[in-house]
């Protein structure tokens, strides 16, 4: 998203004004700016990204984060003293050592309000009051807190000197407290939602996003930043430290804080064009979705549903007044709703619903008064307009500015993987046309896009024949985490374990642990919430930070304040005896989440500001998330946790065969379609000239002669609701898919170099991913830090390799 949502709530670090304005518009669309979903939705992204996920709260993982390179003294070994002497160490040095330990938060202030006396957010605390903090609580304690923290910023900038003590430390706090605090009801919202706290929440929203604003457009702070960068003390700073100067001045030049007066007018004018025109780009495509329904009666019409499907189209006719609607008898309602949507693409076997209801899928937005053409138009000028006036040639620079690839090494990326993809893609096509001639059907030499999903999922049902239920009993959560812990001690030698009660939760399913290193010292925490709990809590499943590490915020004045993390899932909850069961899915979406917890804790970083997740480039931090799920096909991590819960039996061996090949069913051709959608955002925001010759859909089909093995529809309109790149945050960013992929696999293929038998070097190559990867938070830039773990650039060659698409030598 963005440059990331997340990063704007949880670094805080001086966002962009357009950043700021995505995420808040982003949480109160989708009420989520955390990091990731369910598997499903990932999936469901990759494939079919056109789809709008955010109006259905599912972002892509977008917990993107990277690393940093290794620069503590010790290479390996005595983990704890690089800890433990951190604090006192580099330019932390003067004030930590000084510093008495932290005292309680000074009482708020008597007039902040009612409400403030007690109020447990604007408590200090070890672990968040989780369970005592009410929608009561809200408007008083944020508005307080931010109270507090404008003085606090005044303070600052009255003070500010251009040193680290006078400059980065009560910056860091300032943006902690809000991170931190803001993180509390945020998580609540998600967890634990009530209409009370959802409405405080919204109450006080626009307060925290215009502090938020305020201190991204603070001039006397990036004076001094580009003081501290001038002056000689610059060179007494630590690589984390200078990374923390260089991104919080590129930050502010790209909010607009370095433009002269009269242009800063003209560029916070577009800005706020730029708003109004992505939230009415979006409201287009939702209203466009909503508009369409398509009503059956038949219940010949949509044979081949799956009874969820036939349970959903009947709900969906119950709620537009059909109310004696029963999944067996309908009436039932189709829309363009993605589980609708897919379920008739990938089922009906009447093919001229499907024709139908892929038209206007693909035409969506795309005329009358819900027409998004001009809007694109507009949006892409403005865009253009507000590179320039900072001084870059097109908005793919700008976006670029802030992240791990350059437009040329995305472009260049992107082609390696379409030449690589497309015989692959056009075997498939192959393959299908024959599958399809082969059960008799009629269109079987004239396959057209409302064909290939049905055909696809057909052939992929004949081929793996895996029934997800049924895997289930082999998938118990108390052995998936056990596997999982011991998978983490194997490689990155930590102890994970069970700390309950230490920490106040917020509802007596979450479990509460304690990650220790070698020497048995804790060196963070997590809390894990396992169980769906449709009432209240969100759908899918992520991770996000509670507090980071950090030496600024020390609690006791000597070490580094502990990062805790938390992880939510939505697993099915254990009935009697039984334990709650997994899918596949769930498995993969466990590791998945696990990285990026992993990656937060296990940080060496003591920079707050760029420790854990924090300061990563945004298409370098689906690193550790991805790289894990490789596990859970590594045939020991996957048979030591995949045992009957009733029997012990192993999952047996031709299930692990069919898990394992199903993972290439038609990767060529998934690959193409999420290099379409990039290819195309990359373009219209390098080379295009809005008004000029070319119009946007010229654009995409030209792209598409490329990208496509069946040319889209004369009418496809498929732009007209890409509201990733123009309503998202993902604008000259959907390359990140690709690129983070690429990045996971590679570091994975380390492991497969070293061999994955030979626990000797796997555990050798785990050292270095944690004290590389793991350990360096944003403090080193993504790229280095990669090199130092894997001892080149990145390279597309295991990607490839994973999913079938490099040619095998013969
Ligand atoms: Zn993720």
């Amino acid at each position: 998203m963005r440059r990331n949502p997340k990063r704007a709530l949880t670094t805080g670090s001086v966002p962009t004004v357009a950043f700021l304005i995505i995420v808040n518009m982003l949480t109160l669309i989708a009420s989520t700016t955390r990091i990731a979903l369910t598997r499903s939705a990932h999936h469901h992204l990759h494939r079919y990204a056109r789809h709008r996920s955010l109006s259905r709260k599912s972002f892509p993982c977008p917990l993107w984060s990277s690393s940093f390179s290794f620069c503590l003294q010790n290479p390996r070994g005595s983990t704890s003293l690089s800890l433990s002497t951190a604090c006192s160490s580099a330019a932390s040095a003067a004030s930590a050592a000084s510093a008495p330990p932290i005292p309680p938060r000074a009482p708020p202030m008597a007039d902040a309000g009612a409400g403030v006396e007690g109020n447990p957010l604007l408590r200090d605390f070890e672990f968040p009051p989780f369970d005592v903090v009410e929608a009561k609580h809200v408007r008083p304690g944020i508005l307080a807190l931010l109270k507090d923290l404008e003085g606090d910023l005044e303070e600052l900038e009255r003070t500010v000197e251009p040193s680290w003590p006078k400059l980065v430390e009560p910056l860091e706090k300032i943006v902690d407290r809000l991170t931190v605090v803001w993180g509390m009801i945020n998580h609540l919202k998600a967890v634990k939602d009530t209409a009370d706290l959802r409405a405080a929440i919204e109450e006080v929203q626009a307060e925290k996003v215009k502090f938020q604003l305020r201190l991204g457009q603070s001039k006397p702070v990036y004076n001094a930043f580009k003081a501290l960068q001038e002056s000689p003390d610059w060179n007494m700073l630590s690589d984390a430290q200078k990374r923390i100067v260089e991104s919080q001045i590129k930050e502010a030049v790209l909010n607009g804080v370095a433009l002269e007066d009269g242009k800063r007018e003209e560029f916070n004018k577009i800005e706020q064009e730029l708003e109004k025109l992505s939230k009415k780009f979006d409201e287009n495509v939702l209203d466009a979705t909503k508009k369409f329904e398509k009503l059956i009666t038949d219940k010949k019409d949509i044979e081949g549903l799956p009874a969820t499907a036939l349970g959903l189209a009947a709900q969906t006719a119950v709620s537009k007044g059909h109310e004696n609607a029963t999944p067996d008898n309908g009436p039932w309602v189709i829309t363009l709703d993605a589980p609708s949507f897919m379920a008739v693409m990938q089922h009906a076997r009447n093919r001229a619903l499907r024709e139908e209801i892929y038209r206007a899928y693909v035409t969506r937005a795309s005329s009358g008064d819900i027409d998004n053409t001009l809007i694109i138009d507009q949006i892409l000028k403005l865009r253009l307009e507000k590179a320039k006036l900072l001084g870059y040639n097109n908005y793919a620079e700008v976006s670029m500015a802030m992240k791990m690839a350059t437009v040329d090494k995305a472009e260049e990326l992107l082609e390696k993987l379409r030449s690589a993809s497309w015989d692959a893609a056009v075997q498939d096509m192959e393959d299908i046309k024959h599958f399809a001639k082969s059960q008799g059907a009629a269109e079987s030499d004239d396959l057209s896009h409302w064909d290939i999903n049905f055909w696809s999922e057909r052939l992929r049902e004949l081929k793996y024949d895996i029934n997800e239920e049924e895997l289930r009993p082999y998938f118990s959560l108390p052995k998936v985490m056990e596997g999982l812990f011991n998978l983490a001690r194997t490689l990155f030698g930590i102890e994970i374990e069970a700390a309950d009660g230490l920490a106040p939760v917020w509802n007596s399913d979450v479990r509460f642990y304690c990650v220790k290193d070698s020497s048995g010292k804790p060196i963070a925490y997590f809390y894990f919430d396992p169980y769906s709990r449709p009432s209240e809590k969100r759908g899918g499943a992520w991770m996000d930070e509670v507090v980071a590490r950090s030496c600024v915020l020390s609690r006791d004045g000597a070490s580094a304040r502990l990062p805790v993390a938390h992880m939510v899932c939505n697993q099915t909850p254990p009935v009697g005896t039984k334990p709650s069961l997994m899918t596949f899915r769930e498995v993969e979406t466990v590791f998945h989440e696990f990285g990026h917890a992993l990656q937060h804790m296990l940080t060496k970083q003591d920079e707050g500001l760029v420790a854990g997740i924090r300061g990563i480039e945004w298409d370098a931090v689906e690193l550790p998330s991805q790289f894990m799920e490789n596990w859970c096909y590594h045939k020991d991590t996957l048979m030591g946790i995949a045992k009957h819960y009733e029997t012990g039996e192993n999952l047996p061996e031709d299930v692990y065969k069919k898990l394992l090949a199903a993972r290439t069913f038609r990767a060529g051709s998934l690959s193409l379609r999420q290099i379409r959608f990039a290819s195309v955002d990359l373009q219209l925001h390098t080379k295009y000239v809005p008004g000029g010759p070319e119009s946007v859909y010229d654009v995409d089909r030209r792209v598409s002669e490329r990208t496509q093995v069946i040319p889209p529809l004369p009418e496809d309109r498929f732009l007209c609701s890409f509201s990733h790149i123009f309503a998202g945050g993902y604008a000259a960013g959907y390359y990140s898919y690709k690129w983070a992929e690429v990045l996971s696999a590679d570091a994975f293929s380390a492991f497969e170099d070293a061999g994955l038998d030979d626990s000797k070097a796997v555990q050798e190559t785990g050292q270095r991913f944690r004290e590389t990867i793991l350990a360096l938070g944003g403090g080193k830039a993504p790229l280095q830090v990669f090199i130092e773990f894997r001892g080149r650039e990145p390279s597309p060659d295991a990607l490839l390799r994973h999913n079938g698409l490099l040619p095998i030598a013969a």
